[in-house]
């Protein structure tokens, strides 16, 4: 279902009037975390006013330590919500389990499936009954025969709106925190039909690396980029060492259009 067919073409997936496949870059900004109102305002308003339509935010956090900060859920859903009223912008947020999916679907324009999640197979059927379009990352160690089976477990359950995220893989470099696999961003757009992003943030934990690595992305055919980024990164709940201060994820946005138009 994922594979390349030139006569049907290849998938845009518009997510609230963002056509991702289409011939604009499409942008997702956004903190890793819902952590307030006064946070998640604060970002959306400068994220808005780049120009950017798309805003991404954890409401269910998945973690690595079961200590560290889980999310606020629920709450962190209805202020998404607020969020999407007060400054006009698309909702990218991410469903964790089957459990809590109803909740996540109801409030999201788009639902992400983590990179944790890529072979959580009953929560891929959940998302391939999923009314809103799908954002699939590519797992820490999945090649990407094995990313293209998990995009297949949502499409064969009926959800065509599936677009897939590559956010780096475990490697032996251990500079950064994972290592953005560029070339698997034209390898998947020969295979599939799907349209493909690049997350730089996961990618390469790292914030002096985020405005390069995300840049690359784009040069190499992406789509779109999904990049984290926040008010006051020292006080980040979650990711504050990979997130772009204001300034910087305004330049990344401008350069990363000047770097599409020039493709
Ligand atoms: C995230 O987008 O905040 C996230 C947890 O990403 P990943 O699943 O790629 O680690
Ligand atoms: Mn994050």
């Amino acid at each position: 279902l994922a594979s390349a067919d030139a006569a049907a073409g290849r998938t845009v997936v518009d997510v609230r009037g963002v056509r991702i496949g289409g011939p604009e870059l499409a942008l997702v900004g956004g903190p890793c975390g819902v952590e307030s109102r006064e946070q998640l305002f604060t970002v959306a308003r400068y994220v808005a006013e780049a120009g950017v339509k798309l805003l991404r935010a954890g409401a269910f956090k998945p973690r690595t330590s079961p200590y560290a900060f889980q999310g606020l859920g629920l709450e962190g859903l209805r202020l998404l919500e607020e969020a999407r009223a007060e400054f006009d912008l698309g909702i990218v947020t991410e469903a964790t389990e089957v459990e809590t999916f109803d909740d996540v679907e109801r409030s999201a324009d788009m639902v992400q499936i983590g990179a944790r999640n890529m072979q959580n197979f009953a929560l891929l059927r959940r998302a391939g009954r999923c009314e809103k379009p799908v954002l699939l990352k590519r797992g820490p160690s999945a090649t990407l025969e094995e990313w293209l089976y998990a995009a297949e477990y949502v499409l064969g359950e009926g959800n065509r709106n599936l677009v897939l995220c590559e956010r780096g893989i475990r490697t032996w470099s251990d500079h950064a925190r994972n290592t953005l696999d560029v070339s698997v961003v034209p390898a998947a757009k020969v295979l599939t039909h799907l349209p493909v992003m690049v997350d730089p943030s996961h990618a390469t934990g790292r914030r002096d690396l985020v405005i390069p690595c995300g840049l690359a992305g784009v040069a190499a055919g992406a789509d779109g980029l999904l990049v984290e980024t926040h008010c006051n990164p020292e006080k980040a709940l979650s990711d504050g060492p990979q997130a772009l201060l204001p300034s910087d994820f305004i330049r990344l946005v401008e350069r990363a259009q000047a770097v599409h138009r020039a493709l």
